[in-house]
């Protein structure tokens, strides 16, 4: 049976005006609404206390097991303000499956489907006032579940807290969708066979800080990993997913081979792709063939995609060896048509016939 939320407002919530303001330029992950989520859970009484209450620190034991074994796992998704005023979420269900999947792996307890979505939609309800109406503006949903037992011993967690927190956020690139400067990683990895990568995990992302950091010392934007085993194989960038467009009329994108994070921005891309005249392919792809296919002009665009930035086009691809420059179109090419076809459902500017929005 689903979980009932009670609700416990804030006494002195923020005021219209200081929400407009905030919302004029919010920046990513910087401002929190008034409200947030939680359920607690227990190995003796499983998950209890569904509750939507005011955002406010936690107090959590020094000794709590997520401070020393990173046992821990979160979501991210958006809701979606719409020119009617409804606000809208996409695909929830899947950060879900998602998420419950990320926790087996964390030897986390599941947050069974229909909660997850619930506890969504109960903080989007209550702080739907936070909903920005810009442009590509939307509401940033954090869900996360961490092991609070204050215990060192290495076992998982007999104690648990999820909630999700809330954060308007702004178009990610200001001045329009301009390319990013990849470096391509050959000595760090992100992730080994075997391990969490498949999982949305903080430790996944505590991994990518250094080579993220040291990309940036060689002028690039974000830093590409590829397979920990031959470092050869594409895998994803440290926050987002990556597709090659080819001449052939592909939309190519390494396969979920348990490395990867499986994006639900990649999965809408891979459906939509027919209606943008694209083949869908999941396939290893190897970076020398990638280079290969920009010097030859089999590879057209290339492009990262997530749920932060949606479609991010990819400008160049450099390594030890030099740069390459990967083709981006003046009109946008597919990377900005698919771009559009999904910022168009997430916002209802188009009807939703794949029933992913709610
Ligand atoms: N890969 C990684 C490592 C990510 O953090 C994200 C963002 N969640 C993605 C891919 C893209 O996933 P999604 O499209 O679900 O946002």
């Amino acid at each position: 049976m689903a979980l009932t939320f009670s609700t416990r407002l804030k006494a002195a919530p923020t005021s219209e005006q200081d929400i407009a303001r905030i919302n004029e330029d919010p920046g990513f992950g910087v401002h929190f609404t008034d409200h947030m989520a939680a359920i607690d859970w227990d190995s003796e009484r499983g998950w209890v206390d569904a509750r939507i209450e005011p955002f406010a620190d936690y107090v959590l034991s020094p000794a709590g097991a997520v401070l020393h074994y990173a046992q821990e796992v979160f979501e991210g998704l958006k809701a979606y303000h719409r020119a009617d005023g409804t606000v809208w979420l996409f695909r929830p269900e899947r950060n879900a499956r998602r998420f419950a999947n990320s926790c087996t792996r964390l030897a986390l307890p599941e947050l069974p489907v229909e909660d997850f979505v619930n506890s969504v939609r109960e903080l989007v309800s209550v702080d739907a006032r936070w909903v920005p109406t810009g442009d590509e503006q939307s509401l940033y949903l954090r869900p996360f579940s961490v092991a609070s037992e204050p215990f060192l011993g290495v076992r998982p967690s007999r104690g648990v807290r999820y909630a999700v927190i809330a954060s308007p956020v702004g178009a990610y690139f200001s001045g329009g969708v301009a390319p990013v400067d990849i470096w391509v990683e050959s000595h760090y990895s992100r992730v080994a066979n075997g391990g969490t990568g498949e999982a949305k995990c903080g430790g996944n992302y505590a991994a990518s800080l250094l080579p993220q950091e040291l990309a940036r010392d060689r002028g690039c934007n974000q830093v590409m990993f590829v397979d920990n085993a031959e470092h050869r194989w594409l895998e994803e960038l440290g926050g987002m997913n990556v597709c090659v467009v080819t001449r052939a009329g592909e939309l190519l994108t390494p396969p979920l081979n348990g490395n990867i994070l499986p994006g639900v921005t990649r999965d809408s891309l891979l459906a939509l792709a027919p209606e943008a005249g694209l083949e869908p392919v999941e396939r290893p792809i190897d970076i020398a063939e990638v280079y290969a296919g920009l010097v030859d002009g089999t590879i057209t665009e290339m492009f990262a995609c997530g749920t932060a930035a949606v479609i991010t086009p990819i400008g160049t691809l450099t390594n030890e060896e030099g740069r390459h420059e990967v083709p981006v179109p003046a009109d946008g090419g597919r990377t900005i048509a698919l771009r559009t076809m999904l910022l168009d459902i997430q916002y209802g500017r188009v009807d939703d016939t794949r029933g992913w929005t709610q």
